[in-house]
């Protein structure tokens, strides 16, 4: 049972994040509210985002970030490299691109 309410869960936070990102062009504060929400629900319930969606959060200020609104991110060359800047609070994220995935 526990199982299920869990799956329950993980589909909301998928919901909450997918409307979070639709609307973060148009109304920033409602993304906010939205991806925090998910954000609770994920520590509620030991829920472990997927890559692409933790990269959502800022590491640093625990924000929302869409990258072209509130993030800037930029690709490295040498080494192979993603670079996310959060706009919020200046924390920058590395990430090392792996060829083989
Ligand atoms: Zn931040």
């Amino acid at each position: 049972m526990r199982k299920h309410i869990k799956d329950l869960a993980m589909q909301r936070v998928d919901i909450l994040l997918d409307n979070a990102l639709k609307n973060a062009r148009e109304d920033m504060d409602l993304a906010q509210r939205q991806a925090s929400i998910a954000r609770r629900l994920c520590m509620k319930f030991n829920i472990r985002l997927p890559y692409e969606k933790r990269q959502l959060f800022c590491r640093g200020c625990k924000n929302f970030i869409v990258p072209g609104i509130n993030a800037r991110v930029r690709l490295k060359n040498k080494p192979r490299a993603i670079r996310i800047t959060c706009l919020e609070c200046g924390h920058v994220y590395r990430k090392g691109i792996d060829r083989k995935s």
